[in-house]
């Protein structure tokens, strides 16, 4: 018998690439939903392809349709792979009915992280991560989880790892979505590029793992060969390595903590790589990362505030001409004017992310 999967944002970077891990898998796993934003003709091809029952576009069928699919009956795996704070409803859904979710959708856990965990833990679910670097630490971790005791996220430090301040204030559009290693969404290559995305995922990883602030760090490596450091209560340090593609840790979200084998993975050759570097970020050159963990550490509702605050000043950069330089402004000021406030429900989390999304707005306006 296989296991059913729903995929959340199916036409997308992560989407496809699931797509590629399961056609590798098909005596394991079958595809019973699917949805996207607006590549209606796509998806449909997809679904059909896969025989699957289920399958929507939001813009066709209503925002509905990503909670439909993450419920559907036939699904014991959701796959989150859509972009923005709008997985977070489907997240929360998933977890309410009992099923694993194959989490790409970092937004949810920074949003509602506590939320989320409470839904897990109440309605039976449970959430594995997909972002390479938490795949990372859960894979050394599994086994003996109550003996972390700090990790270390590394960074590729993105197109503007040299860059001087200055220079990086008036990256272009082209230049921002040129990354060194990852070729993924648009969305998350900017978040790559001002390291918003490292902040993300450092509260990512405070949630996931239950660590405190002080106990995770982030390291730029170039090369993205290493995805994360864990340190354990005896000092020991276990790395998970490889070549920078994320279809080996939607796999493992898959199927943790089992392995299942997998011919599709470029194997390491550690020779034919050479060296590997690690360096400082450099927090001077990139203030969205500041912000962002800053906002991890505030807690409460101040994530949310600068996930909303950051997607709406993305949008702007690629979409209307706003300066790159302008992101960390709009956040900044989104964060000054948060009521800071506790994330204990779904309306207190949406009430921070429009109010942010709206002071943004009101400063472009
Ligand atoms: P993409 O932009 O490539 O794909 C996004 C997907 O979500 C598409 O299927 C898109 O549909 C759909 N979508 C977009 N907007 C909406 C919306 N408003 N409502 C419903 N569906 C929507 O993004 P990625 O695959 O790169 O990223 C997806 C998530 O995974 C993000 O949270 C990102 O941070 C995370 N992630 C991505 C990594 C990567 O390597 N790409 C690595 C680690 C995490 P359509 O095609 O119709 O527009
Ligand atoms: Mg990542």
């Amino acid at each position: 018998m296989t296991v059913g999967v729903a995929i959340l944002g199916a036409t997308g970077s992560i989407g496809t690439s699931t797509l590629r891990v399961l056609e590798r898998q098909r005596d394991r796993y079958r595809v019973v939903a699917l949805t996207a934003h607006r590549a209606h003709d796509l998806v449909q091809e997809r679904a059909a392809a896969w025989g699957a029952p289920y399958c929507a576009t939001v813009a066709t069928d209503g925002v509905e349709c990503l909670v439909a699919a993450a419920t559907h009956p036939d699904a014991e795996i959701v796959v989150n792979a859509v972009v923005g704070a709008v997985g977070l409803d489907a997240t929360l859904a998933a977890l309410r009915a009992g099923k694993r979710v194959a989490l790409a959708n970092k937004e949810s856990l920074v949003m509602a992280g506590d939320l989320v965990l409470r839904t897990a833990v109440d309605g039976g679910g449970e959430v594995v991560p997909i972002d390479s670097e938490h795949s990372a630490v859960l894979q050394c971790i599994t086994g003996h989880p109550e003996s972390l005791a700090r990790l270390t996220l590394t960074a590729s430090g993105g197109p503007f790892r040299e860059w001087s301040a200055e220079r990086i204030r008036g990256a272009t559009v082209a230049e921002a979505l040129c990354h060194p290693t990852w070729q993924m969404g648009r969305k998350i290559t900017v978040d790559s590029a001002s390291l918003a995305n490292k902040a993300l995922e450092v509260i990512e990883a405070h949630f996931l793992f239950g660590l405190s602030y002080d106990a995770i760090e982030v390291v730029v490596h170039p090369q993205s060969i290493v995805h994360g450091f864990v340190e354990f209560v005896d000092g020991s340090i276990l790395a998970q390595v490889g070549h920078p593609s994320m279809e080996l840790p939607i796999l493992y979200a898959l199927t943790h903590p089992e392995r299942v084998p997998d011919t599709g993975i470029r194997r390491f050759d550690a020779v034919a790589q050479g060296g590997l570097t690690f360096e400082a970020v450099r927090r001077d050159a990139f203030p969205t990362f500041e912000l962002g963990v800053a906002a991890g550490r505030a807690g409460g509702t101040a994530p949310a505030a600068f996930n909303a605050a950051n997607e709406v000043a993305v949008a702007a950069f690629l979409e209307d001409g706003v300066p790159f330089g302008r992101i960390p402004e709009l956040i900044a000021r989104a964060l000054d004017s948060h009521a800071a406030g506790p994330a204990d429900d779904l309306a207190s989390v949406l009430a921070a992310d429009r109010a942010a999304r709206a002071c943004v707005k009101e400063a472009l306006a």
